[in-house]
């Protein structure tokens, strides 16, 4: 007889205000307390945060031999904001029961998924394993997969198999796209608009660089990955701003775009190759008319093998074939542990970052018999491969 019911526990993380700029220690505090009922030992990797001492936590639950290569279950348990108040039917932190959905900030961008994971987990931790179960579950995933990097970097675990929860409608994922944030600075010199030719316009400049953009845009759709949409590498100028008046010449300019690899590219040689093209443009007065830089630390693409152990068992699982999705997830960090990273979990990523955010309970019932049975093939009843 189990104890956890997977839609009253997704209820109470709803409840727990998790927006990334809110602590989500009553949250993690929460979660510790059900696993320390299934017998984890659980520990806390703590970041403060800002001038108020904002408290972030890691949340690392450890049960099994420790001595076999693990498995890990990760989530983040932050959300994106509600937005506009005025789009929910209710308020996003009072759990909504409704045709056979579960709504709430969270309901389906991760806090079902995290949910479904411990109740998959509670009936196998009375039967010998083979190997450890781990979860991993991460701060700020959504506002540039910070948790995860102090994950990483802590070195407190080195999994074998990786389960990131996301929304994928339990069809394996084995691949998305990174993320790169550039901004390109244009450089000209200000002047009297009456004679233009006295000044360097940085809008013209921008034009150019611009067009050097677009280019490399369109070469980049040559090298395709078939398994995710865009198959191709994309690019979106999102940005751009320039000048003061109609009546002076602009002296600068600054573009802001967004790359989005496909596997297989890194975003080093992405910044490079885009970098070197933009400085071609050329000099005004022995400075470089175009500058470029990235703006956040950029994500990797994520691509786990076709025929990895992880992938196999959980199409066997699910009856589905493992595909690409478009995008990103704590992955782009914690591939850095594992190269055996599913991504796999309840409901529709559709569902998620919008008012009225809800998870499906089929969904939920879903995740945590499949959860279930890829652990036990992993952690119990496969065989030790050498
Ligand atoms: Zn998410």
């Amino acid at each position: 007889m189990n104890v956890f019911d997977v839609v009253e526990l997704t209820r109470q993380m709803i409840i727990e205000n998790t927006i990334s700029d809110a602590s989500n220690l009553k949250l993690a505090e929460l979660i510790k307390d059900w696993l320390k009922q299934l017998g984890f030992d659980v520990e806390f990797q703590i970041q403060k945060f800002n001038q108020n001492s904002i408290t972030k936590v890691n949340l690392i639950a450890r049960f099994g031999p420790r001595d076999r290569e693990a498995l890990m279950f990760s989530g983040h348990m932050d959300t994106v904001p509600y937005g506009d108040l005025n789009d929910w039917t209710k308020d996003p932190f009072t759990p909504r029961l409704y045709d056979g959905k579960l709504g709430g900030l969270g309901a389906v961008d991760m806090k079902g998924s995290i949910a479904a994971m411990i109740c998959a987990i509670e009936p196998l931790v009375k039967e010998p394993l083979r190997r450890e179960i781990i979860f991993g579950l991460t701060f700020d995933e959504e506002i540039g997969l910070i948790g995860a990097k102090y994950l990483v970097e802590s070195n407190l675990v080195k999994p074998k198999f990786i389960i990131i929860g996301e929304p994928t409608m339990m069809k394996p994922v084995r691949m998305h796209k990174g993320h790169i944030y550039v901004e390109v600075v244009c450089h000209g010199s200000s002047g009297h608009a009456s004679d233009p030719e006295k000044g360097f316009n940085a809008i013209k400049v921008a034009s150019e660089a611009i067009t050097v953009i677009q280019q490399f845009a369109d070469e980049l759709k040559m090298s395709k990955c078939l398994e995710i949409n865009p198959p191709y590498t994309t690019i979106n100028i999102g940005t751009i701003h320039g000048g003061i008046k109609p009546n002076i010449i602009p002296s600068k300019c600054v573009i802001n775009f967004d790359i989005r690899p496909i596997p297989g590219m890194t975003s080093q040689s992405l910044i490079s190759d885009i970098k070197g093209r933009l400085e071609n443009i050329g000099t005004f007065e022995n400075r470089p008319l175009v500058s470029m830089q990235a703006t956040r630390i950029p994500t990797e693409p994520v691509s786990t093998d076709q025929s990895s152990e992880i992938i196999l068992i959980a199409e066997r699982v699910t009856g589905e074939r493992a595909h690409g999705v478009s995008y990103g997830t704590d992955g782009s960090i914690l591939q850095k542990l594992s190269s055996q990273i599913l991504i796999l979990g309840p409901g529709s990523i559709n569902n998620a970052h919008k008012p009225n955010e809800f998870v499906a309970i089929n969904q939920l019932g879903l995740a945590v018999k499949q959860f279930r049975e890829i652990t036990r093939l992993i952690c119990i009843t496969q065989e030790e491969r050498s």
